[in-house]
């Protein structure tokens, strides 16, 4: 890892706030998209850009802000990876957060989360969390290839059962489906099921499928190689160089997806999660504040 001092850290666009605190990650997913050479990187993806004055430059920002709403977190890069227990940046921004009265939605594969519950069960009181996952696989030893260095999907199902506990709402991506790996009924019906046994308020599934970009796609023609022999070749023939890489059997499995979703009331519709994990209700007074 290295340091550096960041010039801003908050980025708001179409009324959404967001931030990465590092840049990089060593969680080593084999489909990463943050590889992709459009995020122009000049260091190894692995050796991680931790923004040091984070903290700082989010209180300056949150400070002058003049309403409160959600801040996203963890899209670009995994907020509980390696460096995390002994920076503590992460936790230092949700205090920061919290002190403000802000809400905050947070993505990460880690049960690092778990250290800071306390926290973002005081933020879900005062304002609004969301913590979000990915799960890609109801394999563990599968999700020990595609997902090497983090917890298994078991974990993370531990840890959105142990937020739904604390009444802090949670939302699972389920992607990528990468074609002839994880794109079967059983998989897609074994995850849904376990997001309906821990009370996962929605999914997101934009297709069963994954996206390739330059950069990310050598890095998975790569591990594909090496863990799935010929697997590459049976890719190269089927999508080309293309920038979606939808599975042959995607409308079955949206269908399947679809309505285990609506048989457990979970929200499915992409716009309707983004909106929940963007919408701050406004702070109800209660009696012991007045
Ligand atoms: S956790 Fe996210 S950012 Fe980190 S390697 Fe995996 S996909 Fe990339």
């Amino acid at each position: 890892m290295h340091f550096v001092d960041a010039k801003g850290i908050l980025n708001t666009k179409n009324g959404f706030s967001g931030m990465n605190i590092y840049r990089g990650c060593t969680h080593g997913c084999i489909y990463c998209d943050g590889r992709s050479l459009c995020y122009q990187f000049t260091h190894k993806f692995e050796d991680v850009e931790v923004k040091r004055n984070a903290p700082e430059l989010l209180e300056q920002a949150l400070k002058s802000k003049r309403t409160r709403c959600m801040i996203g977190t963890g899209y670009m890069s995994d907020s509980y990876n390696h460096y995390e227990p002994e920076l503590r940046l992460t936790r230092k921004c949700l205090e920061i957060i919290h002190k403000y009265g802000f809400g905050v939605a947070i993505q990460t594969k880690s049960d690092r989360i778990l250290d800071d519950i306390d926290l973002l069960d005081a933020i879900n009181k005062d304002a609004k969390c969301v913590v979000q996952t990915t799960l890609t696989t109801y394999d563990d030893k599968l999700c020990s290839i595609i997902e090497p260095n983090v917890c298994n999907t078991k974990r993370r199902i531990e840890v959105l059962e142990e937020m739904h506990k604390r009444g802090i709402p949670t939302i699972v991506w389920l992607s990528p489906v990468l074609p002839f790996i994880n794109d079967t009924e059983e998989n897609i019906t074994a995850i849904v099921n376990e997001c309906a046994r821990v009370g996962v308020k929605g999914i997101i599934c934009p297709d069963m499928g994954v996206t390739l970009r330059d950069g990310d796609r050598e890095y998975f023609y790569a591990a594909l190689d090496k863990h799935f022999p010929g697997l590459k070749d049976r890719y190269i023939h089927t999508y080309g160089n293309s920038y979606n890489l939808s599975s042959p059997d995607s409308k079955k499995l949206m269908k399947i997806f679809r309505n285990i979703c609506i048989k457990n009331g979970i929200i499915f519709d992409m716009d309707e999660c983004f909106k929940f994990m963007n919408d701050l209700p406004d702070k109800q007074i209660s009696i012991f504040d007045l």
